[in-house]
């Protein structure tokens, strides 16, 4: 057999393994991937999360269409919401352009990942479930999702009567350096506290998001179900191991600012698929179309650590006096001159902890520690 007659091994049927799978079958290739669960999206089950609308010009549907991704999963299109300061200041946010689309992940009809897997077996990707990749012979692509917890996500799914949108507080008393955030769609939501630090509290700071979101919104749960995962944020100098393109978190692509990994994840998976099959080096493709914007964003994380209580409400205000968010979003992300020089000083401030410094993994039962969000090998 040719090179080109041998299957492509992939490990991991997450958005980055699968957007690698269908790249390589659109070209004809053999495609085998590799899945430790016994379905697709097992640690997110029914989650709603976000494909931010933001980093590019371009819709990000039409950007996934022109990548040659499916974009047939359920949607919805979020552009006015509510986020609350410290102090309970709503600021409402309105805007005429769509900043993110909620959809589903996990093994549900109309999910993300449902719907990718949908695909990649039409064009004849062959995935193997329960199968975890040990070894890799040949070509291959790792894609097996968090090596480590950067930032942790904990909170609920349930159902409601509540109507659709968003809610968000920006409040370290609730979510450490990061956010909490409410997603409401066709009678399902999710609640969470998004935390870069204090792991080790987690269940006080669900707790008080919980209550924050019933003082604030109303929040009204039904039949609540317990659900987290960690984020893995990393800049590397190489995302290869060996041969092999690592792509998604498992190379430790992420948007460090809030965590918005889904389109990080699905074009490091088309890039990594095209540079095995143009012979193109992966690590100049990713380093031209996704470093830029993954560097801005650990400046903008660094920023917004240092910021605190005071910081989140004056962010805020500047955001909503915005006359197009879209467009104001976009350029916190793009790189610019005043980013780049502030680079090291953001590189030294925040670097891949590969576990929260304030959790010493002793009698700790956060989400990382008890193993629920991904693998620990
Ligand atoms: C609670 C939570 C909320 C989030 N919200 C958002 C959001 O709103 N917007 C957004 O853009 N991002 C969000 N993210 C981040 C986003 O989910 C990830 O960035 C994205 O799923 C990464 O995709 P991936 O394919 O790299 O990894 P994963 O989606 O983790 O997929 C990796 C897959 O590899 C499998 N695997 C692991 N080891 C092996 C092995 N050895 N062999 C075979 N298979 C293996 C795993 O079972 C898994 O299915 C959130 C993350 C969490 C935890």
């Amino acid at each position: 057999m040719t090179n080109t007659e041998l299957p492509i091994e992939i490990a991991g049927a997450g958005p980055a393994g699968l957007a690698a799978a269908i790249t390589l079958a659109h070209a004809g290739r053999k495609v085998i991937v590799h899945e430790t669960q016994k379905e697709v999206g097992h640690r997110f089950g029914g989650d709603f999360q976000g494909i931010e609308n933001w980093t590019s010009e371009e819709d990000a549907l039409s950007v996934l269409e022109n990548q040659g991704i499916t974009t047939e999963f359920n949607k919805m299109p979020c552009r006015n919401g509510t986020v609350f300061d410290p102090n309970d200041k709503r600021y409402e946010i309105s805007s005429d352009e769509i900043l993110f689309y909620i959809v589903e992940r996990g093994p549900g009809p109309g999910s993300l990942d449902s719907a990718l897997l949908k695909q990649a077996q039409s064009l004849g990707v062959e995935v193997r479930f329960n199968s975890r990749l040990r070894h890799m012979a040949g070509d291959g692509i790792l894609a097996a999702g968090p090596r480590a917890a950067d930032a942790i996500a904990v909170g609920y799914h349930f159902e409601t009567d509540m109507a659709d949108g968003y809610w968000a507080i920006c409040d370290d008393a609730l979510a450490p350096e990061g956010y909490a955030y409410l997603l409401v769609m066709n009678g399902k939501g999710t609640i969470k506290t998004c935390m870069f630090s204090g792991f080790k509290q987690e269940k006080i700071y669900v707790k008080r998001t919980l209550e924050a979101f019933q003082r604030l919104v109303g929040l009204e749960m039904k039949n609540p179900q317990p659900h987290g995962g960690s984020g893995n944020f990393r800049i590397p100098d190489s995302a290869y191991s060996g041969p092999h393109p690592l792509v998604g978190e498992q190379a430790g692509f992420q948007d460090t600012l809030w965590g918005f990994g889904m389109r990080l994840a699905i074009s490091s998976g088309v890039l990594a698929a095209q540079s095995l099959l143009s012979g193109e080096n992966y690590d100049k493709l990713w380093q031209r179309d996704l470093k830029p914007q993954m560097e801005t964003a650990v400046v903008n994380r660094a920023l917004y650590s240092l910021s605190g209580s005071r910081g989140y409400s004056w962010f805020l205000g500047q955001l909503v006096s915005r006359q197009n968010l879209r467009k104001a979003l976009r350029q916190q992300y793009q790189s610019s001159w005043p980013k780049r020089l502030l680079g090291p000083w953001a590189r030294r401030r925040y670097k891949s902890r590969r576990k929260d410094i304030t959790c010493d993994h002793i009698d700790c039962h956060c989400i990382w520690c008890r193993g629920e969000c991904c693998v620990h090998d």
